[in-house]
Formats: structure tokens, C-alpha cells, sequence
């Protein structure tokens, strides 16, 4: 095994800040009062949350409000609706916490939760029951939701997982520990990748992650596993000066000596994130360990939505060793409307920016959304004599034949997700029934 490599002296004990901190944070950096008020407005409904390197490190204070890192972690006006904003400040204002409840919790009802059918269509079954924190959407992967990974080192303003933070356990996926993933994988040998997910798993110290990680060596149709996580871009201290950043280490190279393929699945937004000593540091010491690092964001509006940005991530992520991967669209939940950028823009980013990568980089595909059906990726716009299509293609599908497969839809300007779209006469019928629920010109 190769050495782990010298840790830098300073360490950093991590500690999450949010709406209680505000006035802290406010107080030694430039916070206005209105974007302090706008904090405790919309935190009320999305979560919040920041830490010490994302604040000292990340944000452009000179750039604030229009910095890009700024906007991923500080709630704005905008991202509720119009409406949704005076009903918070109106139950707000009467300072009686029965009101804020209730708004509240109308708002998030409206900000659908659990987009793609989550819940009514990811959730196995084991002996007959809901599996509790596992999601098994596509033949070969499972999705597993360690409880205590069901929060992240900073809170994503775009969050697509939003309805994991809020303290709702009716919209919460989460398992108390491996036991029932591992009966369940027991039960199904074609699952040969376990993606562990959160929230962000590496929030957890590593005796717990290894608890419920250890289990799944023992399963020898497990080949793959692969760990979401922001850690990289938010703490990167993680892997680097932690107190078990050395053993969380060990762990991956204990996972990858077996013969198994360990996948971190860093989340990178922007170049931004990138840019510090101590990322090129954790990158380096992770990959020492045979662990494969890839990389995959969405693409957001007013955070990311420019071919420059996602050109200079992507030669980033090269440079630091990791694989491109995957530019996703904005999920249609929670503040949706504020954040999404229209499919026929996304794939003119996605294009310009591709063009601009070394062969090595074009290893990245987009724009893809990860929809009911499955992951359906816009491969670009056609003009024939028909009119004007968008040319999609299934990359990943619930029904394995579907996989692969080349579509189109009428084109939009506007039409940011794919029950937005229309069916292109000539698509075939089993695609257009598992898009669209029926034949084209029946959607
Ligand atoms: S890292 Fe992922 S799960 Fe965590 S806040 Fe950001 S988008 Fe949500």
C-alpha cells in the first residue's frame, strides 16, 4: 500500500453553523441585515447550513451577493414563490409558532419532497415490509441511506435532498444500520454496486461509517461501492487533518485490497471548489488508496449555468486525477423554479464547454436528467425538415431494454424537465409509455 503521506500541523475541528449563528456570522463578514433576515425567513422552510472553511475559504466576500459560492449556501429571496414568501412572513410576523408550523410545512408540501417517484417507486420490499433507507431503481444498484450520514458539512441552496435536513421523518429516508441492506442484497445477487448516500456519508466519523460499510465485504456479489459525497468540496479536512482521517483512509485501501472497487462520487459545483491546498491534499491522499474519484454536479442558474465554469471545472477535476463524470439537470423540488436552467440552454453549456476538454475529459455526460423512468441525457438540438427536436437518449432506465436507447422530443425554449417536453411522433412505443405513460400524442 502506498504511504499515506505527511498530514499538514493545523487541524480544524469541525462545526456546523447555522441559523443560530447568524448574528456570529454577521458579525465577521459582510452580511447585510436584509440577507441576515433573509437567512432566518427561508431557513424556516429549506435548510441551512455553513461551516468555518466554506465561510473562510470558499465565498468571495468582495463577490457577495453575486458570488457563486455565496449563492450555494446562503438562502435567497427568489427561492420561495412570490406567494409561499408572504405566507412565511405572514405567519411569521403573528410570532405564533402553531402559524409558522403550518405554513411551513404547506410550503414544503408544495416543493415536492420526493421527486421521481422516490417513494411510491424506489422502495424494495423485504419480507413484505418497505426496506427503510434503500432505494433500488435499476437492476445492478442500490441506494442505501445510513441514518446517521442524513446530514452534510454545509447545506446546498439547490439541494435536490432537501427533504432529508427539515426534521420530517414522514419525508426521510434513513437505516439505522446494514442489516437489512445486507439481507436484502443476499436476496438479490444481480445487485453488484452499492451507492451509500445521504445527506453525505462522510459526515459520519469512521467508526460509524465502517459499521455499516465493514458488512458489505462480506457480500460477494457486491464488486462496487461507491460513496456520495460533498465532503471534498465542503471539508476537505476530512481526509486530510481530521483525527480519523488516516483510518477512514485505511478503510478505503482495506476496501480496494479485497478486490473491490471503491468509488468516491465527489460533488464538485465549481472551479471555486477546487482551488484550495487542502482539496489537492485530500484528492492526492484518497487516491493513494486505489479509490477512483468522480465527479458530477448540476448544472444550476445563477451558480454554475456558464460553458466557461463547467470547461474550467472539468480541466480541474483532470488535473486533480478525477474522472468527469456527470453534469445533471436541477431536479424539479424545492426552490426548482429559482435555480433551473432551460434543457435547450443546458445543452448549448454542456456543448461549449465539452468542446473546449482534452480527449481525457470527454469522459463527462450531460446535460442528464435523473427522472422517473430513469437517467435520460439531451444529446442535442436537430433542425430537419420535420422541425425542430431535441435528440435524448435513455442512459440508464427502471427496465433494462430500454437502456441506451435513442429518442426525441419537440423542441422548447422554456421546458426545463422532462414532463415538460412532448413526444416526436416517431418515438417508439415502449419508451414513449414508460416516458410519457402512453403513445405518442397521448402524453
Ligand atoms: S451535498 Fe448534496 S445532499 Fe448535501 S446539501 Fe448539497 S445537494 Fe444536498
Amino acid at each position: 500500500m502506498p504511504p499515506l503521506g505527511p498530514t499538514p500541523v493545523r487541524s480544524q475541528r469541525f462545526r456546523a453553523l447555522g441559523v443560530r449563528q447568524v448574528d456570529a456570522i454577521a458579525a465577521r463578514f459582510p452580511l447585510t441585515g436584509e440577507q441576515v433576515a433573509t437567512v432566518r425567513l427561508i431557513s424556516q422552510v429549506l435548510p441551512f447550513r455553513v461551516n468555518e472553511y466554506t465561510l473562510s475559504e470558499l465565498i468571495d466576500w468582495d463577490r457577495v451577493p453575486d458570488d457563486p459560492m455565496f449563492r450555494m449556501v446562503f438562502p435567497q429571496r427568489g427561492m420561495l414563490s412570490p406567494g409561499d414568501e408572504r405566507l412565511l412572513t405572514a405567519a411569521t410576523g403573528t410570532g405564533d409558532r402553531q402559524a409558522v408550523a403550518a405554513a411551513v410545512k404547506e410550503i414544503r408540501g408544495r416543493l415536492n419532497p420526493h421527486p421521481s417517484g422516490q417513494q411510491e417507486l424506489n422502495v424494495p420490499r423485504i419480507g413484505g415490509s418497505p426496506a427503510p433507507g434503500l432505494q433500488h431503481k435499476y437492476r445492478e444498484t442500490v441506494l442505501y441511506f445510513p441514518s446517521q450520514g442524513q446530514s452534510c458539512h454545509s447545506y446546498c441552496t439547490y439541494c435536490f435532498r432537501w427533504a432529508q435536513f427539515v426534521g420530517d421523518a414522514d419525508l426521510r429516508f434513513a437505516a439505522p444500520g446494514p442489516e437489512v441492506l445486507v439481507r436484502y442484497l443476499g436476496e438479490h445477487p444481480e445487485v453488484h454496486d452499492v451507492l451509500v448516500t445521504g445527506g453525505d456519508p462522510m459526515i459520519m466519523g469512521t467508526d460509524r461509517l465502517v459499521d455499516h460499510l465493514e458488512p458489505l465485504l462480506g457480500v460477494e456479489s457486491v464488486r462496487t461501492i461507491r460513496i456520495g459525497t460533498k465532503s471534498l468540496a465542503y471539508w476537505p479536512q476530512r481526509f486530510v487533518t481530521d483525527q480519523d482521517a488516516d483510518d477512514v483512509l485505511r478503510f478505503f485501501e482495506r476496501v480496494t485490497a479485497g478486490g473491490r472497487t471503491l468509488a468516491v462520487m465527489a460533488h464538485f459545483t465549481h472551479p471555486r471548489e477546487l482551488g484550495t491546498e487542502l482539496v489537492a491534499r485530500a484528492l492526492s491522499r484518497i487516491r493513494a488508496t486505489g479509490a477512483v474519484v468522480y465527479c458530477q454536479a448540476p448544472l444550476i442558474g445563477r451558480i454554475n449555468d456558464s460553458a466557461a465554469t463547467w470547461s474550467a471545472l472539468w480541466r480541474a477535476e483532470l488535473a486533480a486525477g478525477a474522472v468527469p463524470y456527470y453534469m445533471f439537470v436541477e431536479r424539479d423540488t424545492g426552490p426548482y423554479d429559482y435555480f433551473k436552467v432551460p434543457l435547450a440552454k443546458a445543452a448549448e453549456v454542456f456543448a461549449s464547454a465539452y468542446r473546449t476538454l482534452p480527449g481525457l475529459a470527454r469522459t463527462v455526460r450531460g446535460p442528464v436528467m435523473s427522472a422517473t423512468p430513469g437517467k435520460v441525457v439531451v444529446d442535442g438540438v436537430e433542425e430537419s425538415a420535420g422541425g425542430r427536436f431535441f435528440q435524448l437518449r435513455m442512459l440508464q432506465a427502471r427496465d433494462p431494454a430500454l437502456v441506451g436507447r435513442p429518442f426525441r422530443a419537440c423542441y422548447s425554449p422554456t421546458a426545463a424537465w422532462l414532463d415538460e417536453l412532448e413526444p416526436a411522433g416517431d418515438t417508439p412505443h415502449d419508451i414513449a409509455a414508460a416516458v410519457w405513460g402512453g403513445a405518442p400524442g397521448t402524453a
